[in-house]
């Protein structure tokens, strides 16, 4: 083969399998520090402070956060003792409904607390409308801080307004019982949001498994985005 030809078949090869996801230092940083207890349970540090999203089943010795954040009424999301467990005392506590101790927030409502801004946005079901009716108006979170924009989607099927969510870290459920239709969904909703990294969470515990996860991941692969699995902390 010439080196012309050579070159021109490397290029080719090279588009077929798309651009390698970069992602940013800042966002590889907060992933590296990023917790995930199973289901939407994740902790993160935002602006020098401690994140909990949804916290459940969290196990004994953790710190403290300074703002909790939850998406929904579900039991699997909103658990009063695992909140007392990692709340600082003085933490924030926000949730699109009213709970003891919480700020409510509604869809669209942005909150700045100073060390981050936190952004509430649509969460809910399209076809199983029975279990997240976009009616509760239940809600997913961007948390921005330290130049990174975090989007914990929440218990969501892919939603038209995801379109127009900047992320640059994105925590999606897999799904198939309660959330996204299928793995193909989950990837079609990281495509709309385009961020540089995408982990699957709200697997391997009630539903979605780790063949759904691999399957997700190889789905992304030349997309531009990155996909990651990650492991849930014992
Ligand atoms: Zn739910």
């Amino acid at each position: 083969m010439s080196t012309m030809r050579l070159l021109f078949a490397t290029t080719l090869a090279a588009m077929a399998s798309g651009l390698p996801a970069r992602v940013p230092p800042a966002v590889e940083a907060l992933a590296s520090k990023l917790r995930w207890y199973g289901q939407d349970s994740v902790t993160f540090p935002a602006g020098g402070k401690l994140v909990a999203v949804d916290p459940f089943k969290l196990p004994a010795g953790l710190g403290k956060a300074d703002l909790v954040l939850v998406t929904h009424r579900h039991d699997d999301h909103y658990s009063p003792a695992d909140i007392e467990r990692i709340a600082a005392p003085e933490a924030v506590k926000l949730a699109p409904f009213d709970a003891p101790g919480f700020r409510r927030v509604a869809v669209g409502e942005r909150v700045d607390l100073g060390f981050c801004v936190v952004e509430a946005v649509p969460a809910y079901n399209l076809v199983k409308t029975k279990f997240h009716p976009k009616s509760n108006g239940w809600v997913g979170y961007v948390i921005e801080a330290d130049g990174v924009r975090v989007y914990v989607t929440g218990d969501t099927e892919r939603v038209p307004e995801m379109k127009r969510v900047r992320a640059d870290l994105m925590l999606l459920p897999l799904g198939q019982t309660y959330t996204m239709g299928s793995v193909a969904e989950a990837v079609e909703a990281v495509k709309d949001v385009k961020p540089a990294l995408a982990i699957p969470i709200h697997w391997g515990m009630y539903e979605g498994t780790r063949a759904d996860a691999e399957a997700f991941a190889k789905a992304l692969t030349g997309s531009g985005v990155e996909a990651r699995l990650k492991e849930i902390d014992p």
